[in-house]
């Protein structure tokens, strides 16, 4: 392609709100147009690497027999209400109508679709497994988009979805598109880590993420040095191997005036004791119900463990007058005599000791306070894992790393089919729901993901499969007859032999077009200048910044090489 011919809108304007370097990036090199908040034209050369995903993709998903196909973004709301999902989805999913009242959603992933799409069409045994994915557009109206194409309103996603006839069955298959997404991230060049993770709306049990690693990335990935454990901060696992209880003396409870202590450290220095022997109460209201959760001082409650542990959806702090109804008084909350609520505790609580507590009376605390003085109704692990801590496979204390989610693999297990009721005939002709897996990949997030770990000060450096072309043909000066001429000729060489190729035959400054193809960040420079009647021409490798002079006549085979 030319370049006097295509659309590369380089500029050096970036838009104030552009945090992350990919989405700067992004925009200095001509790669996106924003439309509206989330919201994206991807110009020529972003086309181009998506297509070049998309190609990876298809590649590894032929080679663990997934079959392509495409299905609606416009997606009807009786499947929607079918699956349960129309009424927890809440405001993520774009909703509309038709003119005849008829509800819809715009797809943010395709369970539901896919259910209706195989229902009644397979239906033996003998067609399972079966593995069906889509390159589709998905939709979120997500609260708030940002970080260019990091996080959308209308995003670029693969879906894949499995069928089959056992447990057995999903695992292996689970472990193909493991490997698959393996494979895809690896091709990409891209440091990643696979965490264990949340099942989050989508359901199932066992699923991991595939997480990119960038500083600007929202997710906290914890893993170790010692093993290959990682997982996503959201769901990692404090085990209780990280307490011990010493030998201590047991003192004997008492009340202790606290009228001024507000912060927990306050009340624990008032009380005598670590922060970590302070107990605090967190009260929360979990669909419609109260709960006590009782913590050491110094930790955070994990409010997916939490939603776990009772078996809960809708989850917030609960009100004042919420509290009062506990017998109790924000800032105050403990474990005696409370009413009206569930008392929980983290696993922690166990092991604390002649420790504090809120006395449910404003400006009182218990001091001195042991386990088996109150009840609980149950021990759980709540609380966030923090640096330091020993991580679930007791192999060392785990670290964390900030992580782009580019993919996911999920076992859905049958709660799909069994809302969706769809079923199929085994070997004896009894009717069973499939067991189902779903994977997903964010392919336009990917075009940040790349970028993330791949620039430096001048621009991007494209990983050669990601590559928008393979080579950018620069010709220095457009009115000198024989620059023109010989870079007419190795555009043409190198196109007949299958490269792709971007030529520079803009009449700019040959500064101007150096520094648009170090932005651009094409791998192979092929710079037609002033030695253009000698045959001579100079390669330079955008990574290294290497340069080298070559005749003419061996750049297609220095090409293939490098991308051999
Ligand atoms: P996140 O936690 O980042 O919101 P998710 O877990 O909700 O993502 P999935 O339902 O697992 O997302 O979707 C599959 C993939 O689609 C993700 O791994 C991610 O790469 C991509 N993706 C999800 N939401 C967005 C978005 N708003 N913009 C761009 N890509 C997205
Ligand atoms: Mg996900």
């Amino acid at each position: 392609m030319k370049q006097s011919k295509t659309f590369i809108p380089t500029t050096r304007e970036v838009p104030a709100n552009a945090e992350a370097i990919s989405h700067k990036l992004l925009i200095k090199a001509g790669m996106v147009k924003q439309v509206s908040a989330g919201v994206y034209t991807y110009l020529p050369l972003a086309n181009n690497v998506i297509e070049k995903i998309k190609k990876i993709i298809r590649e590894e998903h032929d080679a663990i027999d997934s079959a392509e196909l495409l299905m609606p973004i416009l997606q009807s709301q009786e499947y929607w209400e079918a699956s349960g999902r129309w009424g927890k989805m809440g405001d993520e999913l774009m909703r509309l109508k038709d003119r005849k009242d008829a509800g819809y959603a715009l797809s943010p992933t395709a369970e539901e679709i896919i259910c209706q799409t195989v229902n009644n069409m397979v239906t033996s045994y003998k067609q399972l497994p079966l593995n069906l994915y889509q390159i589709q557009t998905k939709f979120r109206d997500e609260v708030r988009p940002r970080l260019g194409l990091l996080r959308c309103k209308e995003f670029i996603m693969k879906d894949a979805y499995s069928f089959h006839d056992s447990p057995e069955s999903l695992r292996e298959t689970y472990n193909d598109y493991y490997r698959a997404y393996s494979n895809i991230y690896d091709r990409l060049e891209l440091k990643y880590r696979a965490v264990q993770a949340d099942s989050g709306n989508i359901g199932g049990s066992y699923t991991h993420e595939f997480q990119a690693l960038a500083e600007v990335g929202e997710d906290t990935i914890v893993y170790t040095e010692e093993s290959d454990y990682a997982a996503n901060i959201e769901t990692a696992k404090v085990v209780e191997e990280n307490y011990s209880l010493p030998e201590f003396e047991k003192k004997e409870r008492s009340l202790l005036e606290t009228p001024a202590q507000e912060t927990i450290d306050e009340i624990a220095a008032y009380c005598g004791v670590e922060v970590n022997r302070a107990m605090k109460g967190l009260a929360l209201n979990a669909d419609g119900n109260l709960y006590l959760v009782l913590m050491r001082g110094n930790d955070q409650l994990n409010e997916i463990k939490f939603k776990k542990a009772t078996n809960t959806f809708d989850v917030r702090m609960a009100t004042p007058e919420e509290i009062e109804s506990m017998g109790s008084v924000v800032g105050y909350m403990g474990p005696f005599d409370i009413k009206n609520c569930t008392v929980i505790a983290d696993n922690a609580v166990k092991y604390m000791y002649n420790h504090s507590c809120g006395a449910n009376k404003k400006g009182f605390h218990y001091i001195n306070v042991n386990h088996g003085d109150y009840e609980v109704s149950g021990y759980y692990d709540l609380r966030m894992i923090e640096e330091g801590d020993l991580a679930e496979d007791l192999s060392g204390p785990v670290k964390f790393a900030k992580g782009i989610e580019v993919g996911q693999v999920f076992e859905l297990g049958k709660g799909y089919s069994e809302s969706m009721d769809i079923k199929y005939l085994d070997a004896n002709g009894r009717a069973n729901h499939f067991y189902m897996g779903c994977y997903g990949i964010g392919v336009s997030r990917l075009l940040s993901a790349i970028i993330e770990q791949h620039n430096d000060e001048n621009g991007i450096i494209w990983p050669k499969e990601a590559a928008p072309y393979q080579v950018h043909l620069l010709c220095v000066d457009v009115k000198k007859e024989e620059q023109l001429k010989l870079s007419e000729e190795l555009y043409k060489h190198l196109r007949d032999n299958k490269v792709e190729v971007l030529f520079d035959d803009r009449a700019e400054r040959a500064g101007v077009k150096f520094n648009d193809a170090d932005l651009i960040g094409i791998p192979l420079q092929i710079i037609v200048g002033k030695k253009a009647g000698e045959n001579t021409v100079e390669i330079k490798y955008r990574r290294s910044g290497e340069k080298e002079e070559i005749s003419s006549d061996s750049v297609l085979e220095k090409v293939k090489q490098f991308y051999k």
